[in-house]
C-alpha cells in the first residue's frame, strides 16, 4: 500500500489531521488498532476553543446532533473551600467562547473519524502499529501494521504521523519518549446515571489528586479520579468502588452529588499518564496530539491541544508535500506553532499541578476566588483556551476582561 501520509491513531489529533490532508487532495491512510466507535478514558469536557476547529472541518452541526451538554464554566472545590468561575467572552471574541461541551468521547471521536473518511482518507480499522520502515539513510518511509487476523500489512508513505496517544509506540520507536516522574499518575473513569446535572464542569481537589466530573450527552455524569500511581497499593484486590469511596470521603461535595445515583459503567483504569517527548519532527515522521507530549487532565485541554496540533501539522505537511526541498522549514513552522500556542499552556497546567501539592495554597486561592469571582473567571477562561497566558501581559486585555460578559 502506498500513500502520501500514513496517520497512526484515530483520536482527535489523527482524525482531524487525516481530514485536513485528505480534503486537500493528498492520499491519506488512517489506521487504528481499535474498532470504532471505541471507548477512551477522558473527562469528556471540550473547552470552548474546540468549536472553531470543528467548524473548520464542517463538523459543528454534527457535534450538535450528538446532544452535547453545555458547560458554562468550572466549579473547583477542595479542603473545605469552593469557587465557581465562568468562561468570559473577552473583547471582540465571539459568543461561543462562553461555553464548552460535555460529550461522550466514543461518539465525539467517531464523528471526527467518519469526517476524515468522508473527506477521502482510507480507513484501516483494527490495524495495530508494529514498526517503522526506514530507508538506508535512516529516513522513515512507511510502517508495518498488524491487522485483526494477525497478518502484517506494509504501508509505504512519504510521511508517517504518530497520533497514537499518550502511550505512543511510534514515539517510543523514534527514541524520544520519557515518563514525567513527578506526575506519575493513574486515572479511574466511569459514568453515573441519576445525578442532578449542572452546566458546570467540576474539579474536587484531594491530597495528591483530584476528581473531575462533567455532565455529558445521554443524561450521564462522567467521573474521573486521578491519583498518584503509588496510591494503587492501598486498594484491596479489584474493589474499585471501595478504593473510590475512600477518596470520596475527602470530596464530600461530590459524594453528596453521587449519593443515590447509579454507576452506569464499570470503573476502567489508565496509567501511567504523563509522558514527554524530546523531539516531535524527524525525517519522514512526525508526532502530534498526546503522542507528542501528554496534557494533564486537570484543566481539560487535551482535545483542544490535539485539534490545534493537527491543524498546524496539516499546514506543515501540505507545504512539505508540495515542495519537498522546503520540508525542514515547513516542520520548523509546526514546531514553532506548538511552542507558541501550547508551550505556555502546558507550563501553566503543570504549575497548577505543582501548586496542588500545597493544601494551604489551594485553600487560600479558593477562598479568594470565592470572594472575588473575577479571579475564578480568569483561571477558568484561561483553561477554556480562548485566551492565552500571553494575553495577561497586555493592559488592554485587563480592560477588556473587566468589561467582559460572563
Ligand atoms: C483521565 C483523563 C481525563 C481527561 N480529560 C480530558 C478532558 O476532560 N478534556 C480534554 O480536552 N482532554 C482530556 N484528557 C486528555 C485527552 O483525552 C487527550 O489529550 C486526547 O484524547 C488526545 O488526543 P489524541 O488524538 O492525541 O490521542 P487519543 O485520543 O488517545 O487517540 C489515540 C488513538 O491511537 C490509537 N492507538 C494507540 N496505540 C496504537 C497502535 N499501536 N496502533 C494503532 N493505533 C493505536 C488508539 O486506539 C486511539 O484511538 C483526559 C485524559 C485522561 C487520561
Amino acid at each position: 500500500m502506498h500513500c502520501d501520509v500514513l496517520v497512526i491513531g484515530a483520536g482527535p489529533a489523527g482524525s482531524s489531521l487525516a481530514h485536513r490532508l485528505a480534503r486537500g487532495g493528498h492520499g491519506v491512510v488512517l489506521a487504528d488498532k481499535k474498532p470504532f466507535p471505541r471507548w477512551k478514558p477522558c473527562g469528556e469536557f471540550l473547552s470552548p476553543q474546540c468549536l472553531p476547529y470543528l467548524g473548520e472541518l464542517g463538523l459543528d452541526a454534527g457535534l450538535q446532533t450528538l446532544g452535547p451538554r453545555l458547560v458554562q464554566g468550572m466549579q473547583i472545590g477542595g479542603y473545605g473551600a469552593t469557587a465557581r468561575g465562568r468562561f468570559r467572552q473577552v473583547g471582540d471574541r465571539p459568543a461561543w467562547t462562553r461555553a464548552g461541551f460535555g460529550v461522550r468521547r466514543e461518539r465525539f471521536d467517531e464523528l471526527l473519524r467518519a469526517g476524515a473518511v468522508d473527506a477521502g482518507a482510507r480507513w484501516l480499522e483494527r490495524h495495530e502499529y508494529v514498526r517503522l520502515l526506514r530507508e538506508a539513510g535512516g529516513r522513515v518511509v512507511g510502517a508495518v501494521l498488524r491487522d485483526s487476523g494477525g497478518a502484517e500489512v506494509t504501508v509505504h508513505a512519504r510521511w508517517v504521523v504518530g497520533a497514537d496517544g499518550v502511550h505512543s509506540h511510534v514515539a517510543r520507536d523514534l527514541g524520544v519518549q520519557s515518563l514525567v516522574p513527578w506526575l506519575d499518575q493513574f486515572a479511574l473513569v466511569t459514568r453515573y446515571r441519576g445525578v442532578a446535572l449542572r452546566p458546570f464542569a467540576e474539579v474536587h481537589l484531594l491530597p495528591g489528586g483530584f476528581f473531575a466530573a462533567t455532565a455529558v450527552d445521554g443524561d450521564l455524569f462522567s467521573v474521573n479520579l486521578v491519583v498518584p500511581r503509588r496510591t494503587l497499593r492501598t486498594r484491596s484486590g479489584s474493589d474499585w468502588d471501595g478504593f473510590v469511596a475512600r477518596h470520596l470521603a475527602a470530596a464530600p461535595g461530590l459524594a453528596e452529588r453521587l449519593h443515590g445515583a447509579e454507576r452506569a459503567e464499570r470503573w476502567r483504569g489508565v496509567g501511567p499518564l504523563a509522558h514527554d517527548t524530546s523531539a516531535q519532527t524527524f525525517p519522514g515522521a512526525v508526532l502530534v496530539g498526546d503522542a507528542a507530549g501528554y496534557v494533564d487532565p486537570l484543566t481539560g485541554e487535551g482535545v483542544y491541544f490535539a485539534l490545534f496540533g493537527a491543524r498546524a501539522l496539516g499546514e506543515a505537511l501540505a507545504q512539505a508535500l508540495a515542495d519537498p526541498r522546503g520540508e525542514a522549514q515547513a516542520l520548523a513552522g509546526y514546531r514553532a506553532a506548538r511552542k507558541r500556542e501550547l508551550g505556555p499552556r502546558l507550563w501553566a497546567s503543570r504549575t497548577l499541578q505543582r501548586a496542588l501539592r500545597h493544601p494551604w495554597l489551594v485553600r487560600g486561592f479558593l477562598r479568594r476566588a470565592a470572594r472575588w469571582p473575577s479571579l475564578a473567571d480568569l483561571v477558568v477562561t484561561l483553561t477554556g483556551d480562548s485566551i492565552h497566558p500571553r494575553d495577561l501581559l497586555r493592559p488592554s486585555f485587563w480592560r477588556a476582561f473587566r468589561a467582559a460578559a460572563a
